[in-house]
């Protein structure tokens, strides 16, 4: 019976490491990761680099080196995309653009991968779905600027201000801009398009703060600004509005 016992103790003391181990793994798994997840209410961790000085720094010197011909196409290299998928990403801004093909945002800001998030609407119009993305810029990727980015010949508004009547989706997107039709009316026709323009990028800039209470905190805080833009497609120049 003694060597029977102590056969059965060796036994188990041989299996106790591989034990021990999985015990260690599970804990690794059940604990650990739930409470990395938790320090910061369970969401990804927000640290960001840039603050509100450096981003519109970035923008502004990006967007001229653009307009003057001296876009330098930074991180732009195909071997950067491996470190933005094992870091991954802090961009320095969030643009609200128009989808026209005429207005490339990472390029007229000279910028790369990782550098902006974009979300775009026909019209830079700020929908449900637009701002819940911006949402997620602030709250997730920490951005500490938004930049809402109109442009010159803007199909879009210039749709609206003509009072056109379109069919489905696309005439429930202009109804969105014909708060601005209504306040250019009385504006010379020659210059109407231009200052509905203009209009539209400062209404939903006002509209992306107002409609979020995600946003609105942030900038309280003073941990986010949201700008407006009007780029100009004939020169490559970002007008902007602080
Ligand atoms: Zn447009």
């Amino acid at each position: 019976m003694p060597n029977s016992l102590n056969l059965k103790l060796f036994a188990s003391l041989r299996i106790s490491p591989m034990i021990t181990l999985l015990i260690a793994v599970m804990a690794l798994i059940f604990l650990v990761v739930p409470l990395q997840a938790a320090d910061n209410g369970g969401r990804p961790d927000p640290t960001n680099p840039n603050s509100v000085d450096s981003a519109l720094k970035a923008l502004k010197e990006g967007n001229a080196r653009f307009a003057n011909g001296q876009s330098t196409n930074p991180r732009q290299d195909k071997n950067l995309l491996a470190k933005l998928s094992q870091d991954g990403q802090t961009p320095l801004a969030a643009v609200l653009s128009c989808t026209d093909s005429r207005v490339p945002v990472e390029k007229i800001f000279d910028q790369g991968f990782g550098d902006l998030f974009v979300v775009r609407a026909a019209g830079a119009v700020p929908g449900i779905d637009q701002i819940g993305s911006l949402e997620y810029a602030v709250a997730y990727l920490g951005v500490p600027v938004i930049l809402v980015l109109s442009h010159t010949k803007c199909g879009a508004v210039s749709a609206a201000v003509g009072e056109a009547k379109e069919p489905g989706a696309l005439g429930e997107l202009l109804a969105k801009l014909s708060p601005v039709a209504k306040a250019v009316e009385k504006v010379d026709q020659t210059k109407r398009l231009e200052a509905a323009i203009k209009l539209s990028a400062s209404m939903f800039r006002e509209q992306v703060t107002m409609t979020s209470p995600v946003i609105a905190a942030a900038v309280k805080e003073g941990r986010l600004k949201v700008i407006s833009g009007v780029y100009d497609i004939d020169t490559g120049s970002v007008e902007f509005n602080e």
